[in-house]
């Protein structure tokens, strides 16, 4: 058997450790999973009753074109519903986008720590992916724009970005786009932007209306607490989402999760409680970073990266023993953990179950 040699080094996804695998390892009884940045809060229940509704219709296929979807997300957005393409996640529009545009020794440019998806689906397609450190945590987007040649296909920009939360402001990226050529397509990951609450982040809806190379991924795994039907959705340029259109599976999507999303969508009260508690739980978290003498970047998702000044793995393992789920080993950032921001109550104990790690280190040296 010969696989594809641009596959044969890549790991299988090591995803944030399960909750009922941790209970029975550690034997514990409550154990809070704070690795991937799931919601708390769950979804709304709008969507819940959508999901049981549409099981009457289990047995038929779901629309391929998400048609109601479509149109309930073009309508919030003010574009039209051909510039919009929905996948299993904002993974697969990831996928789908290396597939309808890389062929091999194509170039791609992103930041060296971002979401590891861009390099994974590059690689698979043969791209050589030209990685850019993060300045203090950020993009550095003219490192990056300096890195563009006649080979470079799309440059990927992950705003906030995972796993720094760090963002990029408007004025940054208005510089930037202008000068990138418009041959070259630039993604903005836009996973946790309902949690964005600075007033420095760009409105890209604008882009759109500007620049054909621009893709926004958006999701409904984060703030709308709907990680387990896998839906997301790309918006851009109708002629672009159009090719995309042409590589996508026929059935991608399903209908619990059109469902449910569409519910989603309207149920705005359910998100901006999520962004307010989600807001409540950064400046708790951040306040006790700053209390407990441990740097962290500045966070606009709904996590924080902060610097725990042991080894990550210790700190991971320390953690995990308290019934807490993190997630460590950033390959920049040996001694950093990113935590998920919990319920009040979640945080607190993570809190606690941190300063007993810390202490325990600092008795034994
Ligand atoms: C979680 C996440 C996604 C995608 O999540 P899906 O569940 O596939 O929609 C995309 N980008 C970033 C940066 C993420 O953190």
């Amino acid at each position: 058997m010969q696989p594809k040699n641009s596959i044969v080094h890549l790991p299988v996804y090591q995803p944030g450790k399960p909750l009922e695998e941790v209970k029975r390892e550690l034997g514990l009884t409550e154990v809070v999973k704070l690795a991937s940045n799931e919601n708390p809060f769950g979804c709304s229940e709008a969507a819940k009753a959508a999901i049981v509704a549409e099981v009457a219709n289990a047995s038929i296929y779901p629309d391929s074109f998400s048609t109601a979807l479509t149109e309930a997300v073009a309508d919030y957005l003010n574009v039209d519903r051909k510039q919009i393409i929905f996948g299993a996640g904002s993974d697969e529009v990831i996928l789908m986008l290396a597939r309808a545009f890389f062929v091999p020794g194509d170039e791609t440019i992103m930041a060296d720590e971002t979401f590891p998806q861009y390099k994974h689906n590059a690689e698979i397609e043969g791209a050589v992916c030209v990685e850019v450190p993060l300045k203090e945590g950020k993009h550095d987007l003219p490192a990056m724009l300096a890195k563009v040649n006649e080979r470079t296909k799309i440059i990927w920009i992950c705003n906030p970005n995972n796993p720094t939360g760090t963002i990029v402001g408007k004025d940054e990226l208005d510089a930037f786009l202008s000068q990138v050529p418009d041959s070259v397509i630039v993604v903005l990951d836009e996973a946790y932007i309902e949690y964005v609450t600075d007033s420095s982040f760009p409105n890209s809806l604008d882009y759109l209306k500007t620049y054909k190379n621009v893709i926004l991924l958006r999701t409904f795994s984060k703030i709308y607490g709907l990680a387990s039907l896998r839906i997301g959705y790309g918006v851009g340029h109708a002629d672009v989402i159009g090719l995309v259109n042409q590589v996508r599976e026929p059935f991608n999507t399903t209908r619990f999760a059109q469902a449910a999303a569409l519910a989603a969508v309207r149920d705005t009260a359910f998100v901006e409680s999520c962004r307010d508690r989600n807001a409540d739980g950064l400046s708790y978290l951040t306040g006790e970073f700053e209390r407990l003498g441990l740097p962290y970047f500045e966070p606009h998702g709904n996590f924080v990266m902060f610097d725990a000044k042991l080894p990550s793995a210790q700190v991971f393992d320390g953690l995990l023993k308290r019934g807490i789920i993190s997630r460590a080993r950033w390959s920049h950032y040996p001694t950093y953990i990113r935590i998920t921001v919990g319920s009040r109550e979640q945080n607190e104990k993570f809190i606690a179950a941190l300063e007993q790690v810390l202490q325990e280190a600092a008795v034994h040296g």
